[in-house]
């Protein structure tokens, strides 16, 4: 089913732990993704729903396989945690897809690991299926995430608070090497394994990097200019990461780990969702200075590769920090200009779309809805398609929409400016409230309305008639306040 080429396990011992799938009693399979399997070249023709179940929950290990547990550490919350690594995950193994690009087969909730911990090494259902669905929203949305091959029911019971049917998502991913997989070893003084594992991060996703002067900097760089820019998308699309702990950002710029994420309904710069975030740490506007700081985290692995000398190690580290905030900036300006249709460069963008937001945020207008809603107006709708999605009418909405006519007045018609907003704004997100509810039919053993939600969500800038009801807010009762952790 695979043709494995795994040059994770042919790194140092020090990097993983060999691990076993824990057995599970009546492997189903809930959803394979067809065309992504196709991508990455898998021979899965012929294959039975119920082959898939075995493989892809590990009772089968296919030929090839070298089922491994990553070691890796992270801040989390801001707290340094040395040993964590992969305690709920394996990786099977690596393929070449279609475009010769390297890509991470891991299986997602198949037990017990040596890095488990306290931890039982299983997924819940809830958290497979949201992973499932936000990371194929984000496919969909264009937005860098890891990907979902497939999920499975595992028959078992998993204990939460309550008992809950366990589950295996199997995660593809551009690799699993985290800020934390740099932070384990430095954090023992093991300068040849973060020098090793540096090189493997060059040559499988950097490799113009291999050409600088300096090719750990250039890498560094490269890493940073890739997060900036990922956040600035998060920030375009109203999302929340949640929990954007070191060991949850990914070197390769992917999106990783949608543990309590959320998408924005009104919009709130402070917004946070995930229980655990008693602080707002993560919350929606935070995003790119904890970016910034878990690249801090990461250039302090690197210093010693960087220069010789601290002081000019610690200086080339700084221009990186500088690095990624002047790239966050531009990628977020283009970002959001985009949004409201303004074409060229003037001096007020800036000002026009924070003054946009603002009116948002007093308007407790719904992030999605709105920016599609301008997109409309851009082609000649009438202005309450936008008022109307505002709780209280601000004073300077009226001002600030002869402002923004004025600066999108240019030589392309109205139909032109108005497509060319809807295909940077999605009509349809995945809303946190589908999916608490595609979750709770789930627990009962109907996944009709999760397999109807991934697939209208494989078509986010589309308006179809019969996903109406999917691309409305939620009503007050239908609000969702908090997200959990998939522990
Ligand atoms: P997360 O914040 O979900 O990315 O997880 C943080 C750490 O906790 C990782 O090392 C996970 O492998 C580990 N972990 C989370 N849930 C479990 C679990 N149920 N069993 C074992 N380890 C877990
Ligand atoms: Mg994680």
């Amino acid at each position: 089913m695979f043709s494995f080429d795994n040059s994770y396990a042919r790194l140092p011992q020090t990097f993983h732990r060999p691990a076993r799938p824990a057995a599970a009693r009546a492997p189903v399979l809930i959803r394979f993704n067809q065309t992504l399997a196709q991508e990455l070249g898998l021979e899965v023709e012929g294959a039975s729903d119920a082959r898939l179940a075995q493989v892809l929950s590990g009772q089968v290990i296919p030929v090839g396989a070298e089922p491994l547990a990553q070691a890796y550490a992270g801040h989390q919350f801001g707290q340094f945690n040395p040993q964590l690594g992969d305690g709920r995950a394996l990786l099977l193994g690596e393929v070449i897809d279609r475009e010769g690009r390297r890509r991470d087969i891991q299986l997602k909730g198949s037990g017990p690991t040596a890095f488990s911990r306290n931890g039982d090494g299983m997924a819940a259902l809830g958290p497979v299926l949201r992973e499932y669905i936000v990371s194929e929203a984000f496919a969909a949305l264009g937005v860098p995430a890891t990907r979902a091959l497939a999920a499975v029911a595992t028959g078992e019971q998993v204990v939460r608070e309550t008992m809950l049917p366990g589950a295996v998502l199997t995660r593809i991913a551009a690799s699993h090497i985290r800020v934390g997989t740099f932070q384990f070893f430095a954090a023992q003084g093991d300068e040849d394994a973060v020098q090793t594992l540096a090189d493997h991060v060059i040559d499988r996703h950097y490799p113009a990097a291999r050409e600088a002067e300096n090719p750990y900097l250039a890498m560094l760089t490269l890493v940073a200019e890739r997060q900036a820019r990922l956040i600035a998308r998060w920030l375009s699309i109203g999302f929340i990461h949640g929990v954007m702990n070191t060991d949850n950002m990914a070197i390769s710029g992917e999106t990783i780990d949608f543990g309590p994420c959320a998408f924005l309904d009104e919009y709130d710069p402070r917004k946070v969702f995930s229980s655990i975030d008693q602080r707002g740490r993560y919350a929606y506007a935070n995003q790119p200075g904890i970016g910034q700081w878990n690249i801090a985290r990461l250039a302090e692995c690197l210093l010693p590769l960087l220069d010789a000398d601290e002081e000019k190690a610690l200086e080339a580290a700084n221009g990186v920090l500088k690095a990624f905030g002047d790239v966050f900036q531009d990628a977020w300006l283009m970002q959001f200009k985009a949004k409201l249709g303004v074409a060229g460069e003037e001096e007020d963008d800036r000002q026009l779309v924070s003054d946009f937001l603002e009116l948002m945020h007093q308007g407790e207008a719904d992030f999605t809805l709105t920016f599609r809603s301008l997109s409309k107006l851009a082609g000649g709708a009438a202005v309450e398609t936008l008022t109307d999605l505002f709780t209280v009418s601000p004073p300077g909405l009226a001002d600030w929409l002869t402002r923004w006519h004025a600066r999108i007045d240019d030589d392309r018609t109205p139909a032109e400016r108005q497509a060319q907003m809807e295909a940077v704004n999605p009509a349809l997100i995945a809303r946190n409230h589908r999916i608490e509810e595609a979750i709770a039919a789930a627990i009962y053993g109907d996944f009709s309305f999760f397999h109807r939600l991934v697939e209208a969500l494989a078509t986010p800038y589309a308006e179809e008639p019969d996903t109406a009801d999917l691309r409305v807010p939620p009503t007050p009762d239908q609000r969702v306040a908090r997200t959990f952790c998939g522990t």
